[in-house]
């Protein structure tokens, strides 16, 4: 029988309200929500459906099952894999967009959790946290928009990870709705339990392909009331790999961050963002943005990052540092940081990679790599940085001068295939944080064992008989 669209509308009005329920045919403007953050996946959805609690995600899972339509989750659409929007072809498409379930449920300051809807923004979580003297996090330049339930279906990563691990770190429980339309309650705030398999850790981290999370508990820890940003150049990568050595081995706890820039991404930010002030005397190839934080005072904090970065010119792991001496120098560090990736929009065609490896071979890595791209593609400009202190670089590659963005990114295969193959020869991963989504799925058969993809299909066919969830992503 040929799908009536009408009629199918019509019953997702009925259950959550027409308002609610967005399509085409009677005029709303879709495109905020078919389109990806990058601009460059574009498919039309069936409708977007936009329910204010668990109850209505299962009955809106329940009417997809019956009829057959597939199920694209959706937090702020911030994701840089296309996962979130729909693919070309296939069974009806409808988006699941959970803005509306944005309520924070608890905050316990003593258990040290915060139990949240899975529409809840990043930034709005962070914020109330605060307000309780506690922190979470995870922080990302996306915060304003990207939703908790996204960042654990992509198992986002951000500038604290050194310190707080990544969001898989960060979940005690979750509350799920199965693509049948069952909840799963595994809202839990223990920080402790072995009672057999621990059935939320499929979620975080699937890009919604087995199920809707409609719900998590997260760690919260005690806030930290004094910070020190410092800015270092220099002459390598490798020096940048001994600077983090000793930066921890004298901060020990207290270090939070360390982010890798190049010289080249840092030029970038400072042509599209002319006010970014020259915080170095000189121009160097590296630099590294390093953040301490801890419960005491700031001037003593500041005190202790002094010596030990002074220790450190002295051993010769950094050139020349510039330490913040205040809250807003520390952010004006920061925002040259968060600007890459906006600088890098703004500049046009760029292919990215966000890879992963032993923070030991990663020297290696990037000076194998860039004659080798250069030799490749002349006039290509990598830009490189990253969460250096998680061997994870966004080694990402610009059109050279004069070349259109749209035939750049024709080349896209030919230059993932040269970063992808070095990664894959150092036991690197070719998606460390941004996952796979529809933009990398056609590499997972390179880059995955036979008997890993095996195991990751039973898995989805057993929650997702009918593969309704997220088809043409991951897998
Ligand atoms: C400027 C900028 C900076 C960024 N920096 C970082 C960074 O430092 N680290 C990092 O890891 N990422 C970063 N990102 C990528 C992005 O912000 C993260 O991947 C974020 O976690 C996505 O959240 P979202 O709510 O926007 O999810 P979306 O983009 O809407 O969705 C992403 C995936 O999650 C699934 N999904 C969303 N909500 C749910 C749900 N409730 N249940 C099940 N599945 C769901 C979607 O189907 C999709 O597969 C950045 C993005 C931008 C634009």
């Amino acid at each position: 029988m040929a799908f009536d669209t009408q009629a199918w509308l019509a019953e997702a009005r009925a259950l959550i309200g027409s308002a609610h329920v967005l399509s085409a045919d009677r005029g709303d403007d879709l495109s905020a929500y078919t389109r990806d953050w990058r601009g460059k996946f574009q498919e039309p959805a069936l409708a977007v459906l936009r329910p204010a609690d668990t109850g209505e995600v299962q009955a809106l899972m329940r009417l997809a099952a019956r009829s057959g339509v597939a199920v694209i989750p959706q937090g702020g659409n911030t994701g840089m894999c296309a996962a979130s929007v729909p693919v070309p072809g296939g069974r009806p498409q409808a988006i699941l967009q959970l803005g509306r379930m944005d309520r924070i449920f608890e905050i316990d300051p003593e258990n040290n959790t915060a139990t949240v809807q899975a529409g809840c923004i990043l930034q709005t979580l962070r914020e109330r946290a605060a307000a309780a003297g506690r922190l979470f996090p995870l922080s990302l330049g996306a915060e304003g928009s990207c939703q908790i339930g996204g960042n654990i279906a992509t198992n986002a990563g951000g500038v604290q990870v050194l310190r707080y691990g990544n969001m898989r770190d960060l979940v005690l429980g979750l509350e799920v709705v199965l693509p049948d339309g069952e909840r799963l309650d595994l809202l839990r705030g223990l920080r402790k339990d072995n009672t057999g398999y621990d059935l939320k850790q499929f979620f975080i981290g699937a890009e919604g392909t087995l199920g809707v999370i409609t719900a998590a508990t997260v760690k919260l820890f005690p806030a930290p009331s004094a910070g020190s940003v410092a800015f270092a150049g220099l002459d390598s990568i490798g020096q940048a790999v001994r600077l983090l050595g000793a930066m921890r081995a004298r901060m020990g706890e207290r270090f939070a961050a360390f982010e890798l820039i190049s010289g080249d991404a840092v030029d970038l930010v400072r042509r599209y963002f002319p006010d970014t002030p020259a915080l170095l005397e000189r121009r160097w190839p590296w630099h590294v943005l390093m953040e301490a934080a801890d419960g005491g005072g700031d001037e003593a904090l500041r005190e202790a990052m002094q010596a030990a970065l002074m220790a450190c010119l002295e051993e010769g792991c950094v050139e020349d540092v510039v330490l913040a001496g205040n809250l807003g120098q520390g952010r004006t560090l920061w925002s040259l940081r968060e600007n890459i990736t906006h600088a890098q929009q703004m500049d046009g065609g760029n292919i990215k990679h966000d890879i992963s490896l032993p923070i030991s071979r990663i020297p290696a890595f990037v000076e194998r790599m860039l004659p080798q791209l250069r030799q490749s593609f002349p006039g290509a400009r990598p830009i490189v940085y990253g969460h250096l202190g998680d061997g994870n670089l966004h080694f990402n590659v610009s059109a050279p001068a004069g070349v259109a963005p749209a035939a750049w990114q024709e080349r896209t295969g030919a230059v993932n295939r040269l970063v992808h193959d070095a990664v894959a020869a150092m036991r690197g991963s070719i998606s460390a944080e941004h996952g796979v989504g529809q933009l990398k799925r056609h590499e997972m058969a390179s880059y995955k064992t036979a008997a890993e993809l095996d195991v990751m299909r039973r898995i989805k066919r057993a929650l997702d008989p009918q593969g309704l969830m997220n088809p043409g992503k991951v897998l």
